[in-house]
């Protein structure tokens, strides 16, 4: 991760920036496949997601791949301070461009989103600032980045992310939905989570091959503590595990028709049809039996 000092950049007020397409043109920039490059170069729907996620003047913004930088001067726009991270190193002198228009409110992180440190980002800026999650996410690493801040030390205030139309499904999917699963389970234990845009492939530059839609995550007042989020995802990856099998089955090791008995969750039910809830309960129940004993792992790869 590298914030170094690099050659001076151009200053022009912020209004005044040209068009994206004609700054990428500039630039000889061509999407790359490798960094699930889609742009969104109007600037219209960039302001619209800076709406939904609620952004104003008094924010602090993570965003994680910036590129071009569309959604960034949308983010600038409301007069927030804004971070981004991004990997491909082509774009950090045109985003050292946008910097120089907004005195001092961008700073430009050239590295991997996946490995940086979130809360050492905005530590020296004052911690414990409420900083919101914006991103129109690369397709290939949105889930990992998702959990990260969700089962990580760092808490943003809120994450408004862009995620591929199945993906964003998964998330909000309520039980007895067929997207229902691991994801819903553990977003929708942290966060109310609601889809609030959907976007055609034909609203990006290079258009991909599915819709998108844009996503909402609020983190919930009182969320569950870190065991009891770990002893959520143990349970979950058990019972999705097998989801065709009845919990009774699904969930054995961990304690199958007893656990569930004293949960309250019915032993013949499968996993897609119980709340988020029944995880909590099945959870919480797993935990107080095992009193005692070692904290459950955490479960990669949701
Ligand atoms: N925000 C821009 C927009 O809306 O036009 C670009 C979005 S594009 C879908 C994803 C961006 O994430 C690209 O700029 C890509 O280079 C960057 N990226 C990909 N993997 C990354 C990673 N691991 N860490 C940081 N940035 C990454």
């Amino acid at each position: 991760m590298t914030e170094t000092a690099r050659p001076e950049a151009s200053t022009v007020p912020l209004e005044a920036l040209p068009p994206l397409r004609d700054t990428l043109a500039a630039a000889g920039i061509a999407a790359d496949k490798r960094f699930g490059q889609h742009f969104l170069l109007d600037l219209n729907i960039c302001r619209k997601i800076a709406r939904l996620a609620g952004v104003s003047v008094d924010d602090d913004v993570l965003e994680i791949g910036p590129g071009p930088g569309g959604l960034t001067r949308a983010l600038l726009e409301t007069g927030a301070r804004v971070t981004v991270v991004e990997k491909d190193p082509r774009f950090i002198p045109l985003l050292d461009d946008l910097a120089a228009a907004v005195d001092g409110r961008l700073t430009v992180i050239e590295g991997d989103a996946l490995k940086v440190d979130e809360a050492g980002l905005f530590a020296a800026g004052g911690a414990g600032r409420p900083v919101r999650i914006v991103a129109n996410l690369p397709y290939n690493v949105g889930t990992p980045l998702l959990v990260k801040w969700l089962t990580g030390s760092f808490h943003p205030s809120s994450l408004t992310l862009m995620f591929q139309k199945e993906v964003a499904l998964r998330i909000v999917a309520p039980a007895g939905d067929k997207e229902y699963g691991r994801l819903a389970v553990l977003c929708q234990a942290l966060c109310q989570a609601r889809i609030v845009m959907d976007l055609p492939a034909r609203a990006f530059t290079p258009p991909p091959k599915v819709a998108s839609a844009v996503v909402t995550l609020t983190p919930l007042e009182a969320p569950p503590s870190a065991p009891l989020l770990a002893a959520v995802q143990t349970v979950a990856q058990s019972a999705f595990g097998q989801r065709r099998k009845m919990l009774r089955s699904a969930l054995k090791g961990l304690g199958g028709e007893t656990l569930c008995r004293a949960a309250g969750i019915d032993p013949d039910a499968r996993a897609e049809t119980v709340p988020v809830s029944g995880f909590l309960a099945l959870a919480q129940t797993w935990l107080d039996r095992r009193n005692g004993q070692a904290a459950p792992t955490l479960p990669t790869g949701v």
